[in-house]
């Protein structure tokens, strides 16, 4: 527990007012929705929605501004980029405040939210001259074959609220650099961070002399983002949230023959091998498990432990979760911050209660904290439940920070296990024998579309491309060559001869 006490509505407010001033942000008051804090649970300010007729505009805006956009040469729109990230660097104490404010990350977790949000400017502004495509050997004498990459259009983005602003720059840097323009649609729980980001936006825009519609803000819920989704406008729609709303988005947007980029819902594992460094596996599983209040896609929800190991491992998390730090996400001791609403502490508690149902035993945690002080806020112990077989709430996704520890016997058995479930985002290993490193991550391994050794599934690095296989969607951003879902590829044929001639030796004429 950490010993302060939590920081009042009105000081958040305060607070909020303050870096939304710094960066230079309007609030849109009404009576829509409101921005709320999860640190005591109340609202801080009445907001006002997108209007369907403004859906409408910020659409056609952003349409027309693609006209221009995709023909204005790459590394020049990477200009627009390196300025965004600039502004980033400069506002990133009060960019980390919002992120505390409206997700309740802990202030490193919230630094580290906007660090990577400059990380994935750098690399976006790198892209800007590096959208490579390859020259094909032609069959035919005097021909050549060439493979040439074009912007794509509007991207609409549709963002949830545990990377309120991350999860957004990995989406426009790139889309920016490859030509696009965006329409953002966030979470409606984090409309603060994105009114400072859009802002920052507009910001460098008009500094590098950059269209200011290349990018269009659009608040309010799932009715606001619907609009993307069904707009033939929108090249692309790419959405990150709950498998729930993946399967709502994804059969729509190909309905029209849009294209969808789908970053959702994951169930992620672990294997602790004998060989294991246990003090590595240790803190690698309780900041994976634990961290943000286990409220990230790749949170580790599931640890598959060697029978030989598991009552040692067991105690030394059990012993690491009683000491957990639980609290005001602004106070520099604490490690957990609140979970997002009242409702996810009711799906928490019912996974839990489920659980034991099924023969689950909690180890450790589980308990509300801090109700006298905060009631309408979600503090809860993150939790530890040995559980004997695989039921079907362990093979769920419950966004609250529970890990539930299964044994195994053989590699094989453990691999099963990893893979026997719905989601296939993150997973990793905990071993020192290099030949079960390389099983698990080859094509018999880990059937995730990040698998690690070594280290725990969460807090990937924007270089590689990030996203998951079954119900996680498909999805590929940041990194690598994920630049490629935002462009459209054409192939080209260039005959330099002076005669036709025609592909498998057809003869005509
Ligand atoms: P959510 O699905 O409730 O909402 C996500 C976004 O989708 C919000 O902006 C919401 O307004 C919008 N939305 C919901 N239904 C919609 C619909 N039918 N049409 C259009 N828009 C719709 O998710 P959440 O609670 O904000 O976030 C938590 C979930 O997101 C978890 O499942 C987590 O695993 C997942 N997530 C995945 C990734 C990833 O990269 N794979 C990253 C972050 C979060």
């Amino acid at each position: 527990m950490t010993g302060t006490a939590l920081p009042t509505t009105d000081e958040l407010r305060a607070r909020a007012l303050s870096a939304l001033g710094t960066l230079g942000v309007t609030v849109p008051e009404g009576g829509d929705f409101s921005a709320r804090s999860p640190i005591t649970g109340d609202d801080l300010f009445g907001l006002r929605a997108a209007t369907a007729a403004e859906a409408e505009a910020a659409v056609a805006e952003a349409r027309t501004a693609f006209l221009t956009w995709r023909t204005t040469p790459a590394p020049r729109r990477g200009e627009l980029v390196r300025r965004l990230g600039e502004l980033l660097r400069e506002h990133k104490s009060d960019l980390a405040d919002l992120v505390t404010i409206e997700a309740g990350k802990i202030r490193s977790e919230a630094l580290g939210e906007v660090q990577e949000m400059i990380d994935i400017c750098d690399f976006a502004v790198g892209l800007s001259r590096q959208l490579y495509g390859r020259t094909i050997a032609s069959e035919r004498p005097g021909h050549r074959l060439a493979e040439t990459w074009h912007p794509l259009g509007v991207v609409g983005v549709i963002s949830a609220f545990n990377f309120p602003a991350a999860v957004w720059s990995w989406n426009t840097a790139v889309a920016l650099a490859c030509g696009d323009t965006v329409v953002w649609k966030p979470s409606e729980r984090t409309p603060l961070i994105s009114l400072a980001c859009d802002r920052l936006l507009a910001r460098a825009a008009e500094d590098v002399g950059a269209p200011r519609e290349v990018h269009r803000l659009l608040l309010g819920d799932r009715a606001v983002g619907e609009r993307l989704v069904d707009d033939p406008r929108v090249a692309l729609v790419s959405a990150t949230g709950s498998t729930r709303m993946g399967r709502e988005v994804g059969p729509r947007v190909a309905a029209r023959f849009g294209r969808s980029l789908l970053e959702l819902g994951g169930n992620n594992a672990a294997i602790v091998a004998p060989s294991a460094d246990l003090d590595l596996a240790v803190q690698g599983i309780v900041f994976a498990a634990a961290g943000t209040a286990g409220q990230r896609c790749t949170t580790l929800r599931r640890l598959i432990v060697h029978r030989d190991i598991a009552e040692t491992l067991t105690e030394r998390l059990t012993a690491a979760y009683r000491k957990l730090p639980i609290g005001d996400p602004f106070d520099e001791n604490t490690l957990v911050g609140p979970l997002i609403s009242a409702v996810a502490l009711e799906a928490m508690n019912s996974a839990l209660a489920r659980v034991q149902a099924q023969g689950g035993k909690v180890l450790a945690g589980g308990n509300r904290r801090l109700s006298e002080a905060a009631p309408q806020a979600a503090y809860a112990e993150p939790v530890l439940v040995r559980v004997d077989e695989q039921t079907d709430v362990v093979k769920e996704e419950t966004f609250a920070p529970i890990l539930y520890v299964l044994t195994y016997d053989t590699l094989e058995e453990a691999i099963a296990l990893h893979n026997d479930v719905p989601q296939g985002l993150s997973s990793s290993i905990f071993t020192r024998d290099q030949q079960e490193a390389e099983i698990f991550l080859s094509a018999a391994g880990s059937d995730c579309g990040i698998a690690n050794v070594n280290i725990g599934t969460s807090g990937a690095e924007i270089g590689g491309a990030f996203g998951g296989e079954k119900d996680t969607g498909g999805g590929r951003e940041s990194g690598s060559d994920a630049w490629k879902a935002y462009m459209r590829s054409a192939t080209n044929t260039i005959n330099y001869s002076s005669e036709l001639s025609l592909a498998q030796n057809v003869s005509f004429l």
